[in-house]
């Protein structure tokens, strides 16, 4: 049996050969812990990570000393969020985020407000899109840190956040950003964003799974943070542990490779995107595209499907391995939080589906894409007397 096209890449992405190449000796060769100051294979190993960590921070545009390396992306958002509040209680105690915020963001934010924390989740447009006077709007005394996504992982939608991260600063509050979907697909340079703290995720850019990182900035530093796993000390007191040296040699491999073929691969996947959008718009009535037009991921679309049955619409379509939204949630049978907070009605929000496209996907998966999903909702329509 063949396999169905992979068009789920916002989930996750295969491991890119040369990035497994890169981490094979960390396994065999250079075993060591980097914590090891004694002998060869401890300075071996610290000197792989001291490596890895240059190169994500080169690029990212800040220093080596500020990417702290963690599990991946929910661990980082934790730190960022748990371990920025518990820090800053005494100057003040509310959060903003938004709504169509990650889970890895939403449920620390929650725990959070259960603890004494205030919350504020801002609304979003139709477009899923935050604007800057809303965040300073929501900016109180007591608020110390807003916490907003890049790129969102269901729709694509990018947020202002270089805006709302200067309007922050001038108000003396901290901002952090979820940057896990939009590392490696469009440019990213934690200075120039102007935010605190940023996370991302290897798994997200061709990298392994379980290793990421949350860049903390300089200004960031001294008390303002407080480690949410501690025990020895590691990432200079920030997340304990022995390091993860293969994945975070896999991690910093896999962002040099994606940055360097950032702009080319961004086009392409671009116009792959609209021939795979154009495809089934041009062929279906009744369809609702989700998503900024404009300024949305490169490589995500976000479709809802009138007349179709949601679970039907799913399970049919074997030949596609596509998200109804979330993957992280797919196991939760309520509709999508992102599509809801965008406003769509029940009945379209669970005949949704994400198609997420990536490095290996051709032209020839895109069309034959289009024929699957066109004939697929054409004959769920006419088993239910809609054409
Ligand atoms: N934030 C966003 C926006 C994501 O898309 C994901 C992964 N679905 C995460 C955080 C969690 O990342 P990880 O898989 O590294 O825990």
């Amino acid at each position: 049996m063949t396999r169905p096209i992979y068009l789920d890449y916002n989930a996750t992405t295969p491991v890119d050969p040369r990035v497994v190449e890169a981490m094979l000796p960390c396994f065999t060769e250079h075993f060591g812990n980097p914590s090891s100051r004694t002998h060869a294979y401890g300075w071996a190993a610290a000197a792989l990570v001291d490596d890895a960590r240059r190169r994500v921070a080169a690029a990212l545009g800040v220093q080596p000393e500020e990417v702290i390396f963690t599990s991946g992306a929910t661990e980082a958002n934790n730190l960022a969020l748990k371990g920025t509040a518990l820090a800053q209680a005494q100057r003040g105690r509310h959060i903003v985020t938004c709504a169509t915020e990650h889970k890895a963001v939403l449920d620390p934010c929650r725990t959070l407000a259960a603890q004494g924390f205030s919350l504020t989740v801002l609304g979003v447009d139709r477009f899923g899109r935050v604007e800057p006077p809303q965040v300073v709007d929501a900016l109180r005394d007591d608020t110390i840190l807003v916490s907003l996504m890049l790129a969102n992982n269901e729709i694509g939608t990018l947020h202002p956040v270089a805006e709302v991260a200067a309007l922050c600063r001038q108000r003396g509050v901290l901002v952090h950003c979820d940057a896990t979907q939009a590392v490696g697909k469009i440019p990213v340079n934690a200075a120039a964003l102007g935010v605190d703290l940023l996370s991302l995720s290897a798994h997200k850019f061709y990298g392994p799974k379980g290793v990421g990182a949350l860049v903390v900035r300089q200004r960031h530093r001294r008390g303002a943070l407080v480690p949410l796993v501690e025990g020895g000390g590691h990432e200079q007191g920030l997340r304990s542990g022995t390091l993860n040296v293969p994945g975070i040699v896999g991690c910093a491999r896999a962002l040099e490779l994606a940055v360097a073929d950032c702009e080319g691969e961004a086009q392409r996947l671009h116009t792959l995107r609209n021939r795979l959008r154009e495809g089934i718009l041009g062929r279906l009535d009744g369809v609702v595209e989700n998503g900024h037009p404009v300024e949305r991921l490169p490589n995500t679309l976000s479709l809802s499907f009138e007349g179709v049955d949601g679970a039907a619409l799913l399970v049919g379509l074997r030949e596609l391995a596509v998200s109804p939204g979330s993957a992280c949630t797919s196991a939760d049978p309520r509709p999508s939080h992102v599509l809801e907070a965008l406003g769509l009605p029940r009945h379209l929000a669970h005949a949704t589906l994400r198609f997420s496209l990536g490095r290996p996907t051709t032209e020839e998966e895109v069309t034959a894409a289009v024929d699957i999903v066109v004939r697929h909702v054409q004959q769920l329509r006419r088993a239910t007397g809609r054409r």
